[in-house]
């Protein structure tokens, strides 16, 4: 076996227990959140050892790079999932709403214009979650969270779109627990279930907040370059 087959699965199945961990510690049931492997600046071989050692769902943050790696591979594993978690542009709508299944980057009035216009014409219905910028930071998108009941009504109201939950990236340097409890409270607020949130370095804490999608790429793949 190649090295990094072995490192890939070892590493998933560390991931895999401590999700187990987190789930029975905040008497979740168990499977209750789904492990999102984010294979961004990953090759091929990469991802094909985490599809052997049993990984379904897979990330992207560039609609670009996942055009390239995963439309070969949806053909030779059609039971894997990909999920964009990256921002999106207008433009690359159609492309996105082609190729993924759960888009966890909707943040804006245009996007959600895009990506219903698309849904019709394709005929194809990715699961849509919001992206909110909770740490109100200006370099970084997501809806804030003053503006997301605005937000959730033109998306169901105007444009027909089904929002299935919420999506969100922590501040750095700062504890993310209170940042996944106020997601987890305007998720509540709003009528929503669907949690992403939890990285590498915090995804035991999004468990035991309520994540029903964590997103992992380091602490299964390595470093990245
Ligand atoms: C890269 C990325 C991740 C994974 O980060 P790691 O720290 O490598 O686990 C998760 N979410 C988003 C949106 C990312 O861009």
């Amino acid at each position: 076996m190649s090295v990094v087959k072995m490192s890939v699965g070892k590493n998933l199945a560390d991931v895999r227990a401590r999700m187990a961990r987190a789930e029975v510690v905040s008497g979740r049931a168990p499977g209750a959140a789904a492990l999102i492997a984010v294979s961004k600046t990953r090759s091929v071989e990469e991802i094909e050892a985490a599809i052997n050692a049993g990984q379904k769902l897979f990330g992207e943050n560039r609609v670009q790079e996942a055009a390239r790696k995963f439309p070969a591979l949806k053909l030779r594993y059609p039971d894997i999932e990909l999920h964009l978690i990256g921002p999106l542009q207008s433009n690359k709508a159609r492309e996105a709403v082609g190729l993924f299944d759960v888009i966890h980057s909707v943040d804006r009035e245009k996007i959600a214009v895009a990506l219903g216009k698309e849904m019709q014409l394709q005929g194809r219905r990715p699961l849509l979650l919001v992206q909110v910028n909770v740490g109100e930071e200006p370099q970084k998108a997501g809806i804030s969270p003053k503006e997301l009941p605005k937000f959730l009504r033109f998306c169901r109201d105007e444009q027909k779109l089904s929002i299935a939950g919420l999506m969100c990236i922590p501040p750095v340097d700062e504890a993310p627990a209170p940042y996944f409890m106020l997601l987890s409270n305007l998720a509540r607020e709003n009528g929503l279930t669907l949690l992403s949130m939890g990285m590498s370095a915090d995804f035991e804490t999004a468990v035991q907040f309520g994540a029903a999608y964590i997103r992992v790429g380091t602490a299964i793949f390595g470093v990245r370059d």
